[in-house]
C-alpha cells in the first residue's frame, strides 16, 4: 500500500520518566511513554496511532510466534539541545525495512506514515532521549504477522510498531572473533540481507559456542565454501590491509548496514583507498602473518565502530595488542558520532533533526 494513513495521538496521563535513570538505563529494558501501532487487515494498513506504551494481548496461537514472519529495524535518536533531537539517515532504515518486509511477505507500510509516526513519536517522548554523552534513545520498528492461527502460511493480518528505549553508551571493548566452519548465518537465496527475526534466533547457538571457547562473536563465512568473509553478530566487518579499507561486497547474504554504507561514502569523500569485494579468510590471515593487517573493526548502529583484537580461524589467530581503534577506525568513529551528535559539519545531510 502506498497511501498514507491518518495519525491519531492518544497521550499518557502520567509520564513514567521520573522512575527512570537516563544516565544508566541499561539496554532495551525500559521503554518510553508512547509507542506507535498500525494494524493491517482486509488488505490495507489502518489509521496509525501513537498511544501509551504497554503490553499487547495475544493468543499463543499467534502465527508470528511460531513461524517468525517478522522483521525489525534498529536506529537511534541523539540529544542535541532542548529543541532538537537528531535521527541518523532514518529513510535508509525505512528502505531496508521495506526490502525485509517484501522478502518475508509482509505488506509494506507507506514511507510517509513511517516517517510521520517516527518523528511525532520522538517529538512526543523527546524528554526520554538521554543527555549524557554516548547515551541515546534506541528506536525499534517491528512488523509482524498477527493471525491467531497456527497454519504455516502467509498471514492476513499484521501489526507495525515503533517502540523506543533509552540506552547506555555501548562499551567499546575490543572484540575477539572466531570463524566457524560448521555453522553459517545465511546462504545465497535465503534471507541474510533482510533484518528478519529468525536470523537472530539462528545465530544464538553458534555465538554461544564461540563464547564457550573464549571469543565474543562469530565471524561468519559464506555458506557454500566456508571461505569468504561475510559479517559479525550485529555488525558489518572492515579490514585495513596495507592501507586499503576492505569490506565484503553485498552478496545477498549480508545485512546492508547503514553504518557500512556511511563509512564507504566517507572513504570516497576523503579519497581514502577502499574496496568492496569478495575477501577470503585466508587473505585476512595471510595479511596478519605478513604484518600488513593494519586494522580490523566492526560497524553498526549499536557500537558505531568496534575494534577487533583477535581474528581466529582454523587454529590460528591474528591479534592486536590493544583495546583501542586504529587511526582509520577512530577517524570514522569521530566523524560518524560528530555528525550524529551535531558537533561537526554534515556534508551529506545525514543528520535528520526532529
Ligand atoms: N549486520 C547485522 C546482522 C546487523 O544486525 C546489523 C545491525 N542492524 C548490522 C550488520 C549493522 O547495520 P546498521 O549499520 O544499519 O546498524
Amino acid at each position: 500500500m502506498t497511501t498514507k494513513t491518518a495519525l491519531k495521538i492518544t497521550k499518557i496521563s502520567n509520564s513514567r520518566l521520573t522512575e527512570v535513570n537516563l544516565d544508566d538505563p541499561g539496554f532495551g529494558r525500559v521503554f518510553s511513554d508512547h509507542m506507535l501501532e498500525v494494524e493491517y487487515s482486509d488488505g490495507y494498513w489502518k489509521e496509525a496511532e501513537i498511544k501509551p506504551f504497554g503490553s499487547i494481548d495475544v493468543t499463543p496461537a499467534l502465527n508470528t510466534l511460531h513461524y517468525a514472519q517478522s522483521v525489525f529495524e534498529g536506529m537511534k535518536a541523539y540529544y542535541i539541545d532542548e529543541e532538537t533531537i537528531n535521527l541518523f539517515r532514518p529513510e535508509q532504515n525505512y528502505e531496508r525495512m521495506a526490502r525485509s518486509c517484501e522478502r518475508m511477505c509482509i505488506p509494506v507500510l507507506d514511507k510517509e506514515t513511517f516517517m510521520e509516526g517516527l518523528t511525532e513519536l520522538i517529538k512526543l517522548d523527546h524528554k526520554w532521549v538521554p543527555k549524557k554523552d554516548g547515551n541515546t534513545l534506541y528506536i525499534r520498528p517491528l512488523a509482524c504477522a498477527f493471525d491467531p492461527v497456527i497454519s504455516a502460511s502467509i498471514a492476513e493480518n499484521y501489526r507495525f510498531f515503533i517502540m523506543t528505549s533509552p540506552v547506555g553508551a555501548y562499551y567499546n571493548k575490543a572484540v575477539r572473533l572466531t570463524s566457524s566452519q560448521k555453522y553459517v548465518r545465511a546462504a545465497k537465496g535465503g534471507v541474510g540481507f533482510a533484518k528478519a527475526s529468525g536470523n537472530y534466533a539462528a545465530s544464538f547457538y553458534p555465538a554461544k559456542k564461540a563464547q564457550e571457547n573464549g571469543f565474543d562473536q562469530v565471524l561468519w563465512l559464506d555458506a557454500k565454501e566456508h571461505k569468504y568473509v561475510e559479517e559479525v553478530g550485529t555488525m558489518n566487518i572492515f579490514f585495513v590491509i596495507d592501507g586499503v579499507l576492505v569490506t565484503p561486497e553485498l552478496s545477498g547474504t549480508i545485512l546492508p548496514g547503514i553504518t557500512r554504507d556511511s563509512i564507504l561514502q566517507l572513504a570516497d569523500y576523503w579519497d581514502m583507498p577502499f574496496e568492496e569485494r569478495r575477501l577470503t579468510i585466508d587473505e585476512v590471515m595471510k595479511a596478519g602473518r605478513e604484518g600488513v593487517l593494519d586494522e580490523v573493526f566492526g560497524a553498526g548502529t549499536a557500537a558505531v565502530i568496534s575494534p577487533v583484537k583477535e581474528v581466529h580461524h582454523d587454529g590460528e589467530s591474528v591479534t592486536f595488542d590493544t583495546d583501542s581503534r586504529g587511526p582509520i577506525g577512530q577517524k570514522l568513529y569521530d566523524t560518524l558520532t560528530g555528525i550524529q551528535q551535531g558537533r561537526i559539519d554534515d556534508p551529506f545531510g545525514w543528520a535528520h533533526p526532529v
